[in-house]
């Protein structure tokens, strides 16, 4: 399958159409930005790496039940994926305190929810992607009813699945943000990408940060983070 026409270039990715109208390629980039856009950089290998780590977990929950938009890896960046219609939301799934959530509600990073938080994000750049909740959602109709809760219960599935996953690998899951979309069937798929990107993981043992925020708090050690969860998951 050969990239056509560039259809979208993100903060993170670049997005190509195919000869197939239900496919395109995603192209995942090094570069990296943090806060809105304000901070920028590049982390080396990245964009294979979060490539590769997608892939991999996308095909761990398909194997558990969990429909995605992946069909085949191509190149060391390069992943064919169905073609969807993004609905616009973040999906946050917390199982530890962090970031946004733990400046929010005044709790110290590392504190253990009782109960799995949902959360949802309006993705819009313009807006700074704001929080939204259930009823914002179905008044703006960015998803109807039953595709929310399905969504909802898809992410609950997909936090299992990942965290008992991950915890084999002494990794712990403290959250992470998932997009869904829907095919021209109308299906609900799991989308966009699973990566230290996208996902705060913590070495379980030490709580070393092997993730993003390596790069979002200036704690060094960014490439060597991202290339320790690629060994962690595929042995390389
Ligand atoms: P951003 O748009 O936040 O800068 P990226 O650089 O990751 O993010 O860009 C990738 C874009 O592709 C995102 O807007 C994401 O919603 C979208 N996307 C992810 N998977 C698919 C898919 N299967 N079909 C269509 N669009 C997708
Ligand atoms: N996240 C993401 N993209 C976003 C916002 C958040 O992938 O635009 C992820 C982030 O990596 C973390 C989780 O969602 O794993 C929760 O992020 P949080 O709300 O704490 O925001 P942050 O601290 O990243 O600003």
């Amino acid at each position: 399958m050969e990239k056509t026409t560039q259809l979208y270039e993100g903060k993170a990715k670049k997005v190509f159409a195919t000869d197939d109208p239900n496919l395109c390629i995603v192209s995942y980039k090094d570069d990296a930005t943090a806060f809105n856009g304000l901070k920028k950089g590049t982390i080396l290998g990245k964009g294979a790496i979060n490539n590769r780590v997608t892939n991999h977990l996308m095909r761990l929950l398909e194997k558990n039940g969990i429909p995605t938009h992946y069909v085949e890896e191509l190149s060391d960046r390069e992943t064919l994926v169905r073609k969807v219609s993004i609905v616009p939301l973040e999906v946050i799934v917390r199982n530890i305190a962090a970031g946004s959530l733990a400046k929010r509600l005044g709790l110290p990073e590392g504190v253990k929810m009782k109960r799995t938080v949902l959360e949802y994000c309006y993705k819009d750049d313009d807006l700074g992607d704001p929080m939204v909740n259930e009823y914002h959602i179905l008044a703006m109709e960015w998803a109807a009813k039953e595709e929310l809760d399905l969504i909802a219960s898809y992410s609950f599935k997909i936090n299992q699945i990942l965290s008992d996953y991950l915890r084999e690998a002494s990794i712990e899951l403290i959250d992470f943000k998932l997009e869904f979309g829907k095919t021209p069937d109308g299906t609900i798929v799991l989308a966009d990408e699973i990566s230290p990107d996208t996902c705060r993981f913590w070495d379980a043992s030490t709580h070393e940060k092997l993730d993003k925020d390596r790069f979002r708090r200036d704690l060094g050690g960014v490439e060597d983070a991202y290339q320790e969860i690629l060994r962690r998951l595929l042995g390389e």
